[in-house]
């Protein structure tokens, strides 16, 4: 019924994501540096960038600082940020840097900013919350709460509507059974105002020369044999490059984001188009 998977039902693509996650997440980290030779970083990288989290976080900051902040409703943060598919962290991570998360921990024991992550997987959390406990001690996680891990599923997440300024899905929306599901529900938990940005494998295009055919070998060679040899689990990463093939074009992405209700939709390739930035603001 969906782009791609055709061939698998949903029941069975659920168990078989859980089940890739779950025994992949303690190397999760480690393949992800050797699988892209280190690109993700990169890729990551330029999410940030394209968020403007740490222009926001220094704007909310002064407007904390100032004689007429009134912290908004209840006295919740001034900017929330969801990042959906977290897994491991990775992306939570650069948005606790970017806005000064640990210093405000430190500082004041509240904070303006709060880093939410979320994942259906029990496993990929528990990896997060240990690296974040190495990384920052107590601070963001206990003290200031600015940054929690919750578990739960894209597409039908536990918060209440309207929650968030800012969520972000980094290699994960591909993996979610029903991806137009989880698109309306990301615009529910949006505040009016707020934005989605989706980074994720896509489709080369035909400007870089022979990069289709090098990405191929790459993809159907390499990697499953990588996966063999060092995770020694070649079916996961089989999966994984098959998940990326499957998965939709840049412009049936736009479609369906405008589907499920999202403005101004657009997409910036990278790398040829390997992955991609999808962007939304909720009206
Ligand atoms: N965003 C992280 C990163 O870029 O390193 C992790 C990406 S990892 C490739 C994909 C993640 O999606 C896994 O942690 C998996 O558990 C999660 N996931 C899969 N299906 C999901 C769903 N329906 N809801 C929430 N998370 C899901």
């Amino acid at each position: 019924t969906h782009f791609g998977y055709e061939s698998v039902s949903i029941d069975e693509k659920e168990g078989r994501v859980k089940k890739v996650f779950a025994n992949v997440a303690d190397n999760y980290d480690v393949m992800n540096d050797f699988m892209s030779g280190g690109l993700h970083r990169y890729w990551k990288d330029e999410l940030l960038r394209m968020t403007g989290v740490k222009s926001m976080a220094g704007a909310v900051r002064r407007l904390a600082a100032s004689s007429w902040n009134d912290r908004g409703e209840g006295g919740r943060p001034l900017l929330s940020i969801l990042d959906v598919a977290g897994g491991t962290g990775d992306v939570a991570f650069r948005f606790v840097d970017a806005a000064d998360c640990v210093e405000r921990a430190k500082s004041s024991g509240s904070d303006e900013v709060s880093v939410t992550v979320c994942d259906i997987n029990p496993e990929m959390l528990r990896v997060g919350e240990a690296r974040a406990r190495r990384r920052y001690g107590a601070g963001p996680l206990d003290e200031s709460g600015s940054l929690r891990f919750v578990e739960g599923n894209a597409q039908s997440l536990p918060f209440d509507d309207g929650s968030f300024d800012l969520y972000t899905i980094a290699f994960g929306l591909r993996n979610v059974t029903d991806v137009d599901a989880a698109l309306r529900d990301a615009l529910r938990v949006l505040k009016p105002g707020g934005r989605f940005l989706c980074l994720e494998f896509s489709h080369v295009t035909n400007d870089v020369p022979l990069l289709a055919e090098l990405y191929d070998a790459y993809s159907f060679h390499v990697i499953p044999k990588l996966g063999e040899v060092v995770a020694n689990d070649r079916d996961s990463y089989q999966y994984l490059v098959e998940s990326i093939r499957k998965f939709c074009t840049q412009d049936e992405l736009v479609t369906r984001m405008e589907a499920a209700g999202f403005e101004c939709v657009r997409y910036t390739n990278m790398t040829g188009g390997i992955v991609a930035v999808h962007e939304g603001w909720k009206p």
